[in-house]
This record gives C-alpha cells, sequence and structure tokens, in this order.
C-alpha cells in the first residue's frame, strides 16, 4: 500500500487526540473497481482525471475535520474523526456511496463508475492503525457483495482474533497441510481427480476454518506465500501419484489477490518443469468474482496459462455474478456448479431446474461441468439423470490427508490392474 506510513501516522494522531467527549474515530477503506480495465478503455489520463475528480466530490461531501488520503492507484483511506456514534460511519458511507450512483463526467463524458467501502470504527474495533485498516479492508470484501456497497465490519460470533504473525509462522514453517477431495466421475465411474484444500491445525485454536485463513491470508499479505505451498505441495502430490501409477489431474484454488502478483504464470509453469508434470494434470479454479474484478487482466493471466496446456474451472459457478459475458474471453475448461444449488436440489423445485440450466450451458459451451456439494445418494442419482458428468461431495469423499487418499488409491487401481 503507498503512502501506508502517512495513513497509519494520522490514525494515530486522530486517535490520540479524539476531538469529542467520546468521539468514534471511523477508518474507510474507499476502493474504485475495475480501475485498470477503465484505464485500458479510456487511457490513463481520463483515468487519473477520474480519480481526481473522485478525490474532489468525496472531500466535497466530508466534514472539514476529516481526512482524505489517497493510498494506492483507485484507493483511498478516509478518516472520519469525533463521529457520535457508530451509526454515524455508516451514514457517512452511504453518502459517499450516493456520489456513484449516477455516472462521473469525465472530459463531457459520462463515465459509470463502481466503488465500494469498507468501515472499521476506533475504539470498538481496536487500538492500533494496522488492525483497524485490516478490518476495513475485512469490511470491504464485504462492501463488494453487498448491495449497498458499503459495509461496517462486524466480529463473527466466536470468531478467532488470528494474527498475521500466526498465518506466517504457520506457512513458513509448514504447519499447513493438504487435505485432498476426490472428483467422481459419473460416466466411466472413476475418480476423475481431486482437489486440493489447505488445513491448518493451529497449537493455540486447534483446526482453523479455512474460510477464515484464506481471507485473512488475503488481507495480510500472506496469499502469495499460501498460494506458493498450495502448488508447490499440490504439483509433489501429484508428481508422487505419477510415480505410483495414478495419473490424475489436480485442482488448485487461486485466490483472487494473487491475480495481481507479477509472475504467477511463470512461477506456475516453472513449477510444472520442475516437478515434470504434463499441464493437463492441473486445473486452476478460479471464481466469478475474481474474474469480474479484473476481466482483462484475468483473460490475458489465465490465456497464458491455459496457452500453457494447463485447464481452467470456475469455480462457485452460478452465485457470482448475473452475466455470462466474461466466459466469451476466459478459456475455462470447465464450470463448477456451486454447491448452493446442488445442496438444495432435493428440497426445493427451483434448484434443479438451475442445475439443469447450467449443465445444459456447460454442454453447449462445451466445457467439463462439475457438481459441487453432493451430500446424498438420491442428489447424485439426479446429476447422473441430468447428465452431469463429475460430481464432488461428502458422500463421494470429504477431503482427506492427501498422503493417505493417494496411497490408497494407488493400491486399489494396482488390485484392478
Ligand atoms: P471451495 O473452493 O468452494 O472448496 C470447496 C469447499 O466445499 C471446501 O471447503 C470443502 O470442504 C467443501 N465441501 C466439499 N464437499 C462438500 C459437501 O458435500 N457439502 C458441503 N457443505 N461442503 C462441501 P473448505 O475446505 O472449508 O474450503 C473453503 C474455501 O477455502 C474453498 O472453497 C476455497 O475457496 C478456499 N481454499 C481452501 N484451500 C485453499 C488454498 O489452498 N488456496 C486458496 N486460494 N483457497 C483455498
Ligand atoms: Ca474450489
Ligand atoms: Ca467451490
Amino acid at each position: 500500500m503507498l503512502n501506508r506510513e502517512a495513513c497509519f501516522d494520522a490514525t494515530r494522531r486522530l486517535m490520540a487526540h479524539p476531538r469529542g467527549p467520546d468521539g468514534v474515530l471511523a477508518v474507510m477503506i474507499l476502493r474504485i473497481r475495475r480501475f485498470r480495465e477503465f484505464n485500458i478503455r479510456f487511457g490513463y489520463s481520463s483515468g487519473d482525471q477520474l480519480i481526481a475528480v473522485i478525490a474532489e466530490q468525496v472531500l466535497q461531501s466530508l466534514r472539514p475535520v476529516d481526512e482524505l488520503i489517497q493510498v494506492g492507484a483507485c484507493d483511498f483511506a478516509i478518516l472520519l474523526p469525533s463521529l457520535i456514534s457508530p451509526e454515524h460511519a455508516a451514514l457517512a458511507a452511504a453518502k459517499i456511496m450516493r456520489l456513484f450512483q449516477s455516472p462521473i463526467s469525465i472530459e463531457g463524458r459520462l463515465m459509470p463508475v463502481e466503488a465500494a467501502i469498507g468501515v472499521a470504527l476506533h475504539p470498538e474495533h481496536g487500538d492500533d492503525p494496522d488492525l483497524l485498516f485490516r478490518r476495513a479492508e475485512r469490511a470491504y470484501g464485504q462492501a463488494r457483495a453487498s448491495i449497498d456497497r458499503y459495509a461496517v465490519f462486524e466480529t463473527a460470533p466466536g470468531e478467532l482474533d488470528i494474527g498475521h504473525d500466526d498465518l506466517h509462522e504457520a506457512i513458513s514453517n509448514n504447519r499447513l497441510d493438504l487435505h485432498v477431495q476426490p472428483i467422481w466421475d459419473l460416466q466411466a465411474k472413476t475418480t476423475a481427480g481431486v482437489e486440493c484444500l489447505a488445513r491448518w491445525h493451529s497449537p493455540r485454536w486447534g483446526w482453523v476454518d479455512p474460510s477464515l485463513f484464506i481471507s485473512l491470508a488475503e488481507q495480510t499479505g500472506l496469499i502469495m506465500p499460501l498460494t506458493r505451498w498450495s502448488m508447490n505441495i499440490g504439483l509433489h502430490h501429484c508428481a508422487q501419484a505419477r510415480l505410483a501409477g495414478l495419473e490424475l489431474p489436480f485442482s488448485i484454488n487461486l485466490s483472487p489477490r494473487v491475480f495481481a502478483e507479477r509472475g504467477i504464470a511463470e512461477q506456475l509453469i516453472g513449477a510444472l518443469r520442475i516437478f515434470d508434470i504434463p499441464p493437463e494434470l492441473v486445473i486452476l479454479e478460479v471464481t466469478e468474482t475474481t474474474v469480474m474484478d479484473d476481466p482483462a487482466l484475468s483473460a490475458r493471466l489465465l490465456g497464458q496459462l491455459r496457452d500453457a496446456g494447463l485447464r481452467i474451472a470456475i469455480d462457485d459457478f452460478g452465485i457470482g455474478h448475473s452475466t455470462f459475458a466474461y466466459l466469451q474471453h476466459i478459456p475455462a475448461t470447465e464450470l463448477k456448479i456451486d454447491k448452493s444449488f446442488v445442496i438444495d436440489m432435493m428440497l426445493s423445485t427451483r434448484a434443479p431446474r438451475l442445475v439443469q440450466s447450467m449443465i445444459d450451458l456447460a454442454d453447449s459451451l462445451e466445457l467439463d461441468v462439475v457438481a459441487e456439494g453432493v451430500e446424498d445418494e438420491d442428489t447424485l442419482r439426479l446429476l447422473e439423470e441430468m447428465g452431469c458428468r463429475y460430481a464432488q461431495g461428502y458422500f463421494i469423499g470429504r477431503p482427506q490427508p492427501a498422503p493417505a487418499f493417494l496411497d490408497a488409491l494407488a493400491l486399489k487401481q494396482k488390485k484392478l490392474r
């Protein structure tokens, strides 16, 4: 983050001198979405103007005591001291978001701009700038997916306060474990591949929910080391499986944050060479949200990986975006129907129809289709009748430690031969 120190200093200063009796300090992250795409379409100078106009308009909507600091190409930190109550922070965020309801005029052209705001509050959510900004960042993640496009940080009930250092220690000392979950071929009645899922057993907190530590990694800059770990350990097991006679595709999850990292494609392709693994044995899972965050960058990066022979799966398909336009540009090879549709299949009349339409869509685009979240036999049968080729879920197999699962599978195959 550019200007991070300036931001932290200002936050410290405002925390030390609260300008009101029991004032609340709100720390906000305002991020302009798809700014890269905007620059590519309209040019850098329009991009610069856009940021200047936005900064000007935001400043006008703030009070004189509030501070606006640009911290990145399309990121702002906003500090609002001595607010009367936490609700006033939400009101201020809503007011800023109203600026983006109508297009912004740049050089006489009206440009629609998407933005979102994450908010954290002092003293409620922490008393050091680093923690406050991390929590605002977390709220930003929720804001992106919400209708209002702003969100105030909320501590989930029972949430653990795990910090950067704990996760950093776990990653660098190789304390994460790789579990794999089988993907079943409904036609051939065989295991078609495995999805790699990271697991963390912390000496302090026990098993930590992967969604929790993955999002922590995304917020604290640890997602790249974590992704490197997943890639290397996944490929290592894939190579071991080959030595045991299993040509098994491995699916690896890619977080949206790693897309912005330089050299991610080269690192992956290089790793394949080191492990001597045919590229078609690796499937990269990306979500629709990842792809939509920066469609141009995603298309370029995934295109490069697809050209190198790797396969690309659209993960959590169906819950991200209402438009399929991105499928024109993303070289996907498969769709993974989100588990929320599949889990409801036996209970609702709508869910099976939605699943059927996703299977048909995949068919017409000549993409493979995987249904996730198959928890019982009836669902598996129904999917088979619907023409779904692949399935994954607790009924087929839970995620298990990679070595045990792969050894057992290799043994089973040997017996069949
Ligand atoms: P995902 O990619 O959607 O992974 C599938 C999740 O669904 C896994 O949760 C899996 O345990 C769970 N699942 C599988 N079958 C069933 C089922 O039949 N019913 C239900 N209710 N759930 C099922 P998990 O392991 O908790 O992972 C959560 C998310 O964390 C993953 O969602 C993935 O986005 C992320 N993740 C996990 N490992 C990694 C990793 O190494 N790197 C990255 N970037 N993300 C990871
Ligand atoms: Ca996945
Ligand atoms: Ca998924």
